[in-house]
């Protein structure tokens, strides 16, 4: 409809009962405008409604009209009148030497007259009334189209919470199923059920970013993030489908890269994109992801992506399409490996808007690189690796492994270290007793390493100076001993290998660190009290049980201003706020909160919790005072980390 609106040809009617007058209208009209317009002629009023009714039957519209008043059948002003009723955005013009000041008043009054010429009219006149009325009227136009989108992309954010709000039932509840105890058969129905659910909610997010971008609603951040924890948080969530495949999944990230500045949210939905795909289409060998700097100016880096597999790779023929919506290689992809052929159109257009470009260089089974670019604003001092050579001065590292090389030396290398890694358990007891009385000594060891488990535990027990880190598997159990004190979840990330070596180098005492250790923060998160408010019964369960799971003690309420009752009667320290709720909403409720500043409680963090996943909804709840947005459906461990950011559980 809006498209038509653009594309049609205006059409000015012209009414006069006298041929001679709308020959000379005629000529004037197409002398002044050439082609820019398309002309109607009638000689009376009813002949001219019909015109019109004919039109509209056709989906035209008039834009401009011209009529004569004296004329047989039906009176200017009358025609007008009735043809006001028809088009009302047409700009209606009386043209006559004889109109009766009544009449004219008439027709302003009931037609919305736009102007009235007078007979012999200048063709000066002519010419700028014609303009005014055409730019009056393409105003118009644009202000409906902007309406028309607007109502478009609220029906979007309505259905994306309509969508979304039972979606995080389901998900939620089959997160606390699964965390119950089931049978075999039960565990494989329940994880069936969550996968479907993932997937139908990455398919509601892209069809919503897809139709944002299509209305340019969609907007990009700028704010810090460091791109290795963005790059290393998505191998880490993808990596259980690599194991599932049994293919090698890591990633290079450039050393010394700066803190950028961006959207690290649309940064990691193209690299999850991409590295997904590759997973997909990888049976045998590996995927990486390799970050480079391509081009770097004083305020700004241009980055390079490559996503490399060794998969299905992509007929040449097919390549020119990959980049379009909905543009799968064969039909028969859906039916094998589902998707819907968005993924690669939004990164295409995240990417444009990021300053940069995508591609693919690809060879029909042998694999494919699927690379980007994208530009970053950056701070000049900031790098967010940060330097361990010092380190290395006082401490010694050692990695006792029967696989995964590179990726380790690769890793300490991202950090300015160097680790001696061997297959050999005789070689590493060898490596430590060199260097034990000089160096602190940072013993990696594979948790699939069993024989030699109890002999290094003897091993180890008289040395002070040796600090071991077992190397679990994600989901694997620990159970912490004397000399095991530490672990690492693979795959191993850079940063968390980071946040180790800071927290050993800032410790006075070597034993009192203990990486990751969940029953500690356990401890910490009773200490807390969350209020949780959500007019959904069904949210409320998911998220207090979901947090309870992890050791916060928490409140459930309704509405907004029962939440305000509840802070002037009992202390909490978070609340996880629903936005759109009956009585006072969850803007408002932050709104009032905030607005106490004499009462303690108007300083507490709130975050968030909306299905609506529109920018205008998170701006409005910045602008509201919540310090956070989760959207929902959310993981429990997205949530777990935003409530341990700002309780600070560490
Ligand atoms: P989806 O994966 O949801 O179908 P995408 O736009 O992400 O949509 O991908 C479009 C198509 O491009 C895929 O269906 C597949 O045919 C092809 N494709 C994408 N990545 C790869 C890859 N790494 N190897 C082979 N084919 C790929």
């Amino acid at each position: 409809m809006e498209q038509k609106i653009f594309k049609q040809k205006k059409i000015i009617l012209c009414v006069d009962d006298e041929k001679i007058i709308l020959n000379s209208l005629r000529t004037q009209l197409k002398l002044l405008f050439q082609n820019e317009f398309e002309y109607e002629f009638a000689e009376n009023g009813p002949e001219a409604l019909s015109i019109i009714e004919e039109l509209k039957s056709e989906e035209k519209e008039i834009s401009i009209i011209f009529s004569d008043y004296i004329m047989p059948k039906m009176k200017g002003d009358e025609f007008l009148t009735k043809a006001h009723e028809m088009i009302p955005d047409a700009k209606k013009i009386l043209l006559s030497g004889q109109a009766t000041l009544e009449s004219v008043q008439f027709a302003i009054n009931e037609a919305k007259l736009f102007k009235y010429l007078s007979k012999p009219w200048e063709e000066n006149d002519l010419l700028q009334t014609v303009q005014l009325a055409n730019l009056e009227s393409t105003k118009q136009e644009a202000e409906k189209a902007i309406a028309s989108a607007l109502a478009k992309s609220q029906f979007l954010a309505n259905m994306s919470h309509e969508i979304r709000t039972p979606l995080n039932g389901v998900i939620g509840m089959l997160q606390l199923l699964n965390s119950t105890e089931l049978s075999e058969e039960q565990k494989r129905f329940s994880s069936i059920a969550t996968i479907s659910s993932e997937n139908l909610l990455s398919l509601i997010n892209d069809i919503l970013d897809f139709s944002k971008i299509d209305s340019g609603k969609l907007q990009i951040e700028e704010i810090p993030f460091n791109i290795r924890e963005i790059t290393e948080e998505t191998i880490e969530i993808l990596s259980f489908k690599a194991r599932e495949k049994q293919i090698k999944f890591y990633s290079i990230i450039e050393p010394n890269l700066p803190k950028l500045l961006g959207d690290p949210v649309r940064v990691k939905q193209i690299i999850t994109n991409l590295l997904s795909n590759a997973i997909k289409f990888t049976s045998i060998g590996e995927v990486k992801i390799l970050v480079s700097t391509l081009s770097k100016t004083d305020s700004e880096i241009e980055l390079k992506f490559e996503v490399i597999d060794t998969g299905i790779g992509i007929p040449e023929s097919k390549i020119g399409k990959l980049f379009t919506a909905f543009s799968q290689v064969d039909a028969s992809t859906t039916r094998k490996f589902g998707g819907t052929g968005l993924g690669l159109a939004i990164s295409k257009e995240l990417t444009s808007i990021m300053k940069g470009e995508i591609g693919v260089i690809s060879q029909d089974g042998k694999g494919s690189n699927f690379w980007f670019t994208a530009k970053f604003g950056f701070k000049k001092d900031e790098i967010c690796y940060k330097s361990f050579a010092e380190t290395e001065k006082n401490y010694n590292f050692i990695y006792y492994t029967h696989n995964n090389q590179n990726t380790i030396t690769n890793k300490f290398n991202e950090l300015d270290l160097e680790i001696k890694i061997t297959d050999s358990y005789e070689t590493s007891k060898q490596l430590i007793l060199e260097n034990i009385k000089i160096k602190k000594t940072l013993y990696f060891f594979d948790s699939h390493l069993k024989s030699d488990y109890e002999d290094f535990i003897e091993f180890a027990k008289p040395y002070k100076n040796l600090v071991t880190i077992k190397l679990l598997a994600l989901g694997e159990k620990f159970s912490q001993n004397e000399v095991f004190k530490h672990i690492i979840f693979k795959p191993i990330r850079t940063s968390l290998i980071e946040q180790f070596l800071e927290k050993q180098t800032n410790s006075k005492t070597l034993n009192e660190n203990t990486l990751n250790s969940e029953e500690l923060k356990i401890n910490q998160r009773n200490k807390f009290k969350i209020l949780i408010v959500d007019d959904d019964m069904i949210n409320q369960t998911v998220a207090s049980k979901l947090i309870a799971k992890f050791g916060y003690k928490s409140q459930c309420i309704s509405d907004g201003i029962e939440a305000i009752e509840e802070l002037e009667n009992n202390n909490y320290d978070l609340i996880l706020m629903d936005c759109n709720m009956p009585e006072m909403d969850g803007w408002e409720a932050t709104k009032t909160i905030r607005s106490r500043t004499e009462k303690a409680y108007s300083k507490i963090p709130i975050l968030a919790l909306t299905a609506d996943a529109m920018d205008f909804e998170r701006r409005k709840s910045f602008n509201a005072g919540m310090n956070e947005i989760i959207t929902k459906p959310f993981k429990s461990e997205q949530l777990i980390e935003q409530l341990d950011k700002f309780l600070e559980v560490k």
